[in-house]
């Protein structure tokens, strides 16, 4: 004869009950463990970019939620290595691997800013700001540096005072055009984060 205490009785009673209450209301553990999880990125949006860290320029696959409607939220949820993509075929180190936590990092610089010459603060200012402060600066210094002819009297045209450090994950078109751009103003000082 199966010999227990009431503490035991109780606690099997208790079981046996919840158990077949749940059953009742049709939740049948078997089926509902049995279910296929539903795949992450079924209603994601995949785009292609290259990854920003390095030289070698992988290829990614970022995949977004968020369709454009006033109530989504769009955010990336998951990157991976683009299996397409010459460099890689697919892999990431593992700082490529990483890239969502630079994504949504506090710390991330989403817009340029400028700390004006004896100040301790950093002022947030528009890209058509930035973009026609670097030109006016450029420009400036261009006009007070550029030599067009040694002491010698042979023409170099080049600007000295200057330079320049291309984005190495840009495509071969964009680079050729950078550098037609960089060597047209006479820079000579000119590099690639390639090289880096
Ligand atoms: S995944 Fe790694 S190797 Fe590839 S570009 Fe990014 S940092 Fe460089």
């Amino acid at each position: 004869m199966l010999q227990m205490s009431r503490r035991q009785f109780l606690k099997i009673t208790a079981t046996s009950l919840a158990g077949s209450s749940l059953a009742l209301m049709g939740f049948a553990p078997d089926t509902a463990l049995a279910e296929v999880r539903q795949y992450k990125l079924a209603r994601t949006t995949e785009t292609r970019n290259t990854c920003p860290y390095c030289s070698v320029g992988c290829g990614i696959l970022m995949y977004g939620l968020g369709d454009g409607a006033k109530n989504a939220t769009a955010s990336i949820i998951h990157i991976e290595g683009d299996p397409d993509h010459p460099v890689n075929r697919g892999t990431l180190c593992p700082k490529g691997a990483s890239l969502i936590d630079f994504i949504h990092s506090p710390a991330r610089l989403k817009y340029p800013e400028y700390r004006a010459a004896g100040s301790t603060e950093w002022k947030r200012i528009s890209w058509d700001e930035a973009l026609d402060r670097v030109a006016k600066l450029m420009k400036e210094d261009r006009d007070a540096n550029f030599v067009e002819k040694t002491d010698e009297g042979k023409t170099v045209n080049r600007w000295l005072t200057t330079g320049m450090l291309a984005a190495s994950a840009a495509s071969n078109e964009v680079g050729y055009l950078t550098h037609k751009v960089a060597r047209s103003m006479g820079l000579l000082a000119f590099d690639n984060q390639a090289r880096v």
